[in-house]
């Protein structure tokens, strides 16, 4: 509110990913709760309009994943594996969906890893330095040695006879399948009005808020994608007195009107 003078507000929807993992993406009940979440944006949109918000409250939109439809024939059940036993394993994080982590015993990598990775022709099992760099994972300590994902609509199943949060629905696939992309939408004075483009990684929202906030951004993934497009311009966020908002970008350092803010969106725009 304008009393308080937040400057970042942050709202968080457990659905529609609730109905999406036990009913399915497809399912009528995912449908109604996607109506039911939009009604609430519409709530949303319509207080800041009646709170005289709208000039001043840029509004974004979004999500980290979508939703795919689990079929139970697809499953890959790791116990199952020739070859394959726990007793190897110090350590799994398995029966999240489509991702698994193993520490296997000490001596026993090289086995393991040879064991599991032909097992399932859905199945992905690598080793923690070999593991794709698109999906900026695997450069972290926490990271385990072995690492296994599953194509989309297969999950893995471990060591529990009922698996975790397990549905109809599942998200955590390769981020490149169509059904894991999510949506962006923004609103306000930060944003050009009835702007559409390229779809972009996620990773790269972080920059933007933090443009948009006027605060240095720590170490991270992405970029500040408008500065990739010439001539496009980026607005400045809201300047408070004391602060020096101008990026340090050097083809920002010219103010620019704010509705010359640029951000990238996929799908349609309000
Ligand atoms: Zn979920």
């Amino acid at each position: 509110t304008k009393e308080k003078n937040l400057d970042f507000i942050a709202l968080y929807f457990g659905e529609p990913d609730s109905a999406g993992h036990k009913f399915g993406p497809e399912s009528p009940q995912r449908k109604n709760m996607i109506k039911q979440v939009d009604r609430t944006i519409g709530y949303l949109r319509q207080r800041i309009r009646e709170s005289g918000l709208e000039s001043t409250l840029s509004l974004i939109v979004t999500s980290d994943h979508g939703m795919e439809t689990v079929i139970k024939t697809n499953e890959i059940h790791i116990q199952t594996v020739a070859n394959f036993t726990f007793k190897d394993i110090q350590f799994e994080l398995l029966d999240y969906g489509p991702n698994g982590l193993l520490v296997p015993k000490e001596g026993k990598l090289e086995h393991v890893y040879s064991v599991l990775k032909n097992a399932h022709p859905n199945l992905h099992v690598y080793k923690k330095a070999d593991f794709p760099r698109r999906f900026r994972y695997a450069n972290h300590s926490r990271i385990t040695p072995l690492l296994l994902y599953s194509d989309p609509g297969y999950v893995i199943h471990g060591v529990r006879c009922v698996p975790l949060e397990r549905g109809r629905g599942e998200h955590g696939f390769d981020n490149e399948a169509m059904a894991m992309k999510t949506i962006f939408r923004a609103v306000g004075p930060a944003f050009r009005r009835g702007l559409l483009v390229e779809p972009f990684e996620s990773v790269h929202v972080y920059a933007l808020l933090c443009e948009l906030l006027g605060i240095t951004p720590e170490p991270h993934d992405g970029k500040l994608l408008p500065l990739e497009i010439p001539g496009w311009g980026v607005a400045h966020a809201p300047a408070t007195p004391g602060h020096d908002l101008l990026p340090a970008h050097p083809t920002l350092r010219a103010p620019q009107p704010r509705t010359q803010m640029i951000c990238r969106s996929l799908g349609f725009n309000w």
